[in-house]
């Protein structure tokens, strides 16, 4: 484990600003006043590793934020961006359009649950969640349905930060400032169990929690909602997989009322769960899909939905014949440099076998996440596929000891993504068995100090 060095990092960051002002970069979801006290910075990346400015090595446990499928700085991806900006640098896909973003849909429907090959592209997963809430909607008005206008979430969710993924969001944190002026969305209770700690997959307890949809169905009317958002696994929270059965409860739920299911795969997709999509890791298939993050190893922003064909074909047949049938879409759309780099991440996909990577290494990365168990601070670990959460007991205040435990990670060599007290753990699908051996014994050495 390599030792602190935290002076040298700061002072690093000074000289990487120039003149030492931190103050002009309004960091997102950070604590702004800690961070300019005490900046922590990477200056480059390669495969599994980070590096600070001094050039101390940290092991990424997290893909970036759970981007980074393919290891960090991937020569073919940069190449494949670098000759797009060099041929087509930028080409407007409203009424125009360039051939990369129709093969790299092409590409993405080979991936997607049979059924889901239509592909809207956007530029993040909270553009990603916007945009099928629109879908869902305009869906419905199209077929004569446009009181279906209400949308189900579920507690301890993540949808992003765009004002619609807000609403459907599940963290009061992420509610409390912004949520209560957007109304129209009802959560169902979280799944988070204390009958279910330290379950490797998904728990067997619990699947009679997808019975509240059918409760809000009989309380607003089931005919009133337009969809359900579901993560198949709540990532950002902790690492939540579904109760056995559970999904499949939420699926039927929302055929016996025409409610559209949309799984948010912004972090169960792409290979996360040992199958290019957790609907397909977990058996059971949504109406829209979302993505983001390992779509393009992280290298560029990208987003994209894949629908149903049927929602796609109906949309488009009930627009007129010289009009716009989805009043929707981005600037940077389909991008051409963030096609090129999702073209060369697909390529790295087939030829790498990442996703059957991923499901090969899955009991190795599990029996390791789990062996923590016995360390005193930790009071539930949870884990599918590559995804595993270790949640620390609570210490003054919730949260505390996360984030006292993120920053001592970081001093000492290992950089995770935590949320509240939970560490969670989703290292890139390239990941070598002694790569998560080194992980599951640096966050012992380190848990076992708090
Ligand atoms: N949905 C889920 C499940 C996520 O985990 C995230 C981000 O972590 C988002 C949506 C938002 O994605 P972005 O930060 O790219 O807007």
């Amino acid at each position: 484990m390599g030792h602190s060095d935290k002076a040298a990092d700061g002072l690093a960051g000074k000289d990487d600003t120039r003149d030492g002002d931190l103050q002009s970069f309004w960091m997102p979801f950070s604590p702004n006043k800690e961070f300019k006290r005490e900046p922590r910075l990477f200056a480059r990346g390669q495969g599994m590793f980070l590096y600070t400015p001094q050039g101390r090595e940290l092991i990424d446990a997290s893909a970036g934020l759970f981007c980074v499928a393919a290891g960090h700085c991937r020569p073919e991806i940069a190449d494949a961006v670098h000759r797009q900006l060099q041929t087509l640098d930028f080409a407007p896909t409203f009424l125009r359009a360039h051939p990369g973003a129709f093969e790299l849909a092409r590409e993405v429907a080979t991936f997607t649950p049979a059924g889901l090959d239509r592909i809207f592209f956007v530029n993040s997963g909270s553009e990603s969640i916007d945009t099928a809430m629109k879908m869902a909607l305009l869906y419905h008005r199209i077929r004569g349905q446009g009181h279906r206008q209400l949308f189900v979430a579920r507690e301890r969710a993540y949808h992003g930060v765009n004002l619609g993924g807000t609403a459907l969001g599940g963290m009061v944190n992420n509610k409390r400032w912004f949520g209560p002026g957007l109304a129209g969305v009802h959560h169902l209770r979280h799944t988070a169990l204390s009958q279910n700690k330290f379950v490797v997959g998904q728990p067997a307890e619990g699947a009679e929690l997808a019975d509240d949809l059918e409760r809000l169905c009989a309380l607003h009317g089931g005919e009133n909602f337009a969809a359900v958002f579901v993560e198949p696994v709540a990532g950002s929270f902790g690492c939540l997989p579904p109760p056995r059965g559970y999904l499949e409860r939420l699926r039927a739920t929302c055929d016996r009322h025409g409610i559209l299911l949309v799984f948010d795969e912004v972090i169960t997709g792409w290979g996360r769960l040992g199958e290019a999509f957790g609907a397909q890791a977990l058996g059971v298939t949504p109406d829209l899909l979302t993505m983001a993050k390992a779509l393009t190893n992280g290298a560029q922003p990208m987003g994209a939905v894949a629908a149903r064909r049927e929602i796609h074909d109906a949309i488009i047949a009930a627009g007129p014949e010289k009009g716009i049938e989805f009043f929707h879409g981005y600037t940077y759309s389909g991008h051409p440099a963030a096609c090129a780099a999702g073209l060369a991440m697909m390529e790295i996909f087939r030829r790498e076998r990442l996703i059957e990577r991923a499901r090969e290494l899955s009991p190795f990365f599990a029996q390791a996440m789990h062996s923590l168990r016995d360390l005193p601070a930790v009071a539930d670990i949870r884990s599918i596929g590559m995804l595993a959460a270790i949640e620390l007991a609570a210490g003054a205040s919730p949260g505390v000891r996360g984030h006292e435990a993120q920053k001592r990670l970081f001093d000492t060599g290992l950089q995770l993504k935590s949320t509240g007290d939970s560490l969670i753990i989703a290292p890139p699908l390239i990941a070598e068995k002694a790569h998560i051996e080194r992980i599951a014994q640096h966050l012992r050495e380190v848990i076992a100090t708090i």
